[in-house]
């Protein structure tokens, strides 16, 4: 049996990238710094490019997709997303090298794919992105679930957090830190909206209530800079589930590695 990893190499709006993969092979989901920056950070843990299988993108914001087509055209490493989310990449006129079309791999919501030991599910996560994706990992048995830039809670997102023995969820801002900040009222009402992004007590509440009794770990991602601090997003999810099991947050700029079990 082989032991797997989850490595973070960034995660906030100014950029998400994560690997998850064993001692042989991986995959990338989402790539939203510079190539030259996520290979570096590969390299810093031994992890060579031809390692990875492919690359899972969640949805077309920048922060997600920034060096997608270098994972794609230069590397021919497999892009997987809906074919909702490469019409939009082919009309979007800010993104200006595509994935080129023998890359492009759909996955719509609900299909599954499998890539050596790991069978990846995509499911819908409502966000103002059209198409945004969850992936839900499964590897020997275990599930790691990834929900990133969730606008609401779903029934399907619930469904998910029941099923995961790993949980990587958005904890965006802290309510009160957002609306006494600094952004601009327009800013503030589409963060808070039900189609923007997670709150401290959101992603708390929703873990309390559904997580089985399996669950060994939290990651919170995607944290604000302006809105948020590491040690609040942590204390209120630790706080809600009676600091019975282990809740980190995912740095913005920095890389973390986890071993898996
Ligand atoms: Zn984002
Ligand atoms: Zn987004």
């Amino acid at each position: 049996m082989n032991d797997w990893i989850f490595y973070s190499i960034a995660s906030g709006s100014s950029g998400n990238c994560y690997y998850i993969g064993n001692d042989q092979y991986g995959f990338l989901i989402d790539a939203g710094i510079s190539a030259r920056s996520i290979v570096k950070y590969l390299k810093s843990i031994n992890i060579d490019i031809h390692k990875i299988r492919a690359l899972f993108i969640t949805h077309i914001h920048k922060d997600h997709t920034q060096s997608m087509c270098v994972f794609g055209n230069k590397w021919n490493i497999p892009v997987y997303a809906t074919q909702t989310f490469f019409s939009m990449m082919d009309r979007a006129n800010y993104i200006h090298k595509k994935v080129a079309v023998t890359n492009r791999k759909y996955l719509e919501h609900e299909g599954r794919v499998q890539l050596g030991d790991f069978h990846i599910t995509s499911f819908y996560i409502p966000h103002d992105a059209v198409d945004n994706s969850g992936y839900i990992i499964e590897y020997q048995g275990k599930k790691l679930v990834l929900a990133t830039d969730v606008g609401h809670v779903t029934p399907r997102l619930i469904q998910a957090v029941q099923e995961a023995d790993y949980l990587i969820i958005e904890s965006n801002h802290d309510i009160d830190m957002l609306m006494n900040g600094s952004y601009s009222e327009k800013l503030k009402i589409r963060v808070s909206s039900n189609m923007g992004h997670m709150s401290n007590h959101e992603a708390a509440e929703l873990v309390r209530s559904h997580a089985n009794p399996n669950l060994k770990q939290v990651f919170l991602c995607h944290l604000s800079e302006e809105n948020n601090t590491p040690e609040l997003a942590v204390t209120t999810m630790s706080d809600a589930l009676q600091h019975k099991i282990p809740v980190v947050a995912l740095k913005r700029k920095e890389a973390c590695l986890f071993d898996l079990l």
